[in-house]
């Protein structure tokens, strides 16, 4: 059975030339980057080398602003919690948005404990953030604004610089989560007026455990992680300098394929749906139709359970997610369609593909072959469907 991949939202496979960068640093190229001698020079080339990478990925910016962390969640964490740290003193209010990451939403919880006021701010039927109520929400003590960019279960990019300009003109500090917009959108942080920005390698066919976060030279935050002088003060710990090579070379390949990729994936993506919507009755698309990630499709199947379509799917080897991974395993509703208004029953039966460089167009096509019959078969089993339609 030839398997499909299609979690790449999850988490991508390490790519080939991603993992030719990140050998010499496992193998012979061992040394400390803080160490001066020839073993730790050699180390520490190569993660300033990566730093540049990263920068030009999201600018051009300046080097010197890219902090590496452990991934995606400590970077939103470092974001948030730094930023509330650093600020106190002007205030407490923190905005932010329904639809983001559980690594945003956490460490808000965190702070309401500590007595920070948050403000969770609506999405409309596609998952968009209304600015204008955004900026109804911005008070004399808001410090940090953070929105994500895009959004990892439904694919939904937001108006992230207008955003950004909300935040400026009231003096307040903007963070965005890009972890799944990095690599798949051209993203140039400061041109866009973003103060702090996560990224992830792992959702950039880089390695696990290994991510940055950009911070600008006019916003302090407070480092959460001490220890040594590494990363100039903002986060001690002596450097992963294989993730970091990985990382960096990760970001290269995905700046000179973003492109070329998108297009690719945007007609993958719309083969899928055209595929399902035209061979299934009753499913609906999740997710803004064209402010959308290329890579990402998330459709509710009605009347069934999307944890029995994944299984289903899988026993062809096929793999996809149902809501966001992190909140698979429970069968709370997603959190996200729930903010855009999407009915419990229907968010149940909800499945999100996310594409990647490794699926074809054959991958579709076998993928809308084995979905109706998966589809009838479940409906025909299923109580909602006999009382909803037939009874
Ligand atoms: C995956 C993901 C994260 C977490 O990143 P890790 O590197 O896995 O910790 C945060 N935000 C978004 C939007 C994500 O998709």
């Amino acid at each position: 059975m030839t398997k499909i991949y299609m979690d790449h939202n999850a988490t991508t496979p390490v790519h080939p030339n991603v993992l030719k960068a990140m050998l010499p640093f496992l193998e012979t190229e061992y040394g400390n980057a803080s160490s001066m001698h020839s073993f730790g020079r050699a180390a520490r080339e190569a993660v300033e080398e990566a730093r540049g990478k990263v920068a030009g990925l999201i600018g051009p910016c300046e080097p010197a602003d890219i902090v590496f962390t452990s991934g995606g969640t400590e970077s939103d964490n470092f974001a948030v919690k730094g930023a509330a740290h650093a600020l106190k003193k002007k205030g407490k209010h923190i905005i932010t948005s329904k639809i983001e990451h559980h690594a945003i939403l956490s460490p808000c919880e965190f702070l309401e404990k500590e007595g920070y006021e948050i403000t969770y701010t609506p999405v409309d039927e596609y998952g968009v953030v209304d600015p204008q109520a955004l900026k109804n929400a911005v008070r004399d003590d808001t410090i940090l604004i953070s929105v994500m960019f895009a959004n990892n279960e439904t694919g939904t990019i937001q108006p992230v610089e207008e955003i950004a300009e909300i935040a400026h003109s009231k003096g307040i500090l903007f963070h965005t989560d890009a972890v799944q917009a990095v690599g798949k959108v051209p993203i140039n942080a400061e041109k866009m007026g973003i103060d702090l920005l996560s990224m992830s390698a792992h959702k950039i066919y880089g390695p696990k455990g290994i991510g940055a976060i950009y911070i600008n030279k006019k916003a302090k935050i407070t480092p959460f992680i001490q220890g040594g002088h590494h990363e100039r003060n903002r986060r001690a710990g002596t450097e992963n300098v294989p993730g970091i090579a990985g990382l960096g070379k990760a970001c290269e390949l995905a700046k000179s394929d973003l492109e070329s990729e998108s297009v690719r994936l945007t007609a993958l993506r719309d083969r899928l749906w055209n595929g399902i919507s035209a061979n299934v009755k009753d499913v609906k698309l999740n997710g803004h139709p064209r402010k959308r990630l290329s890579n990402t499709l998330n459709v509710s199947f009605k009347y069934i359970e999307g944890e029995s379509i994944l299984l289903n799917l899988d026993l062809k080897g096929i793999a996809a997610s149902s809501g966001s991974a992190c909140t698979s395993g429970s069968l709370e509703p997603s959190h996200v369609l729930k903010a855009m208004g999407v009915d419990a029953a229907v968010s149940q039966g909800s499945v999100r593909f996310s594409l990647g460089r490794a699926n074809t167009e054959k991958d579709i096509d076998i993928v809308v072959r084995e979905i109706p019959p998966i589809i009838k078969k479940l409906r025909d089993m299923s109580p909602l469907y006999d009382s909803g339609t037939r009874g």
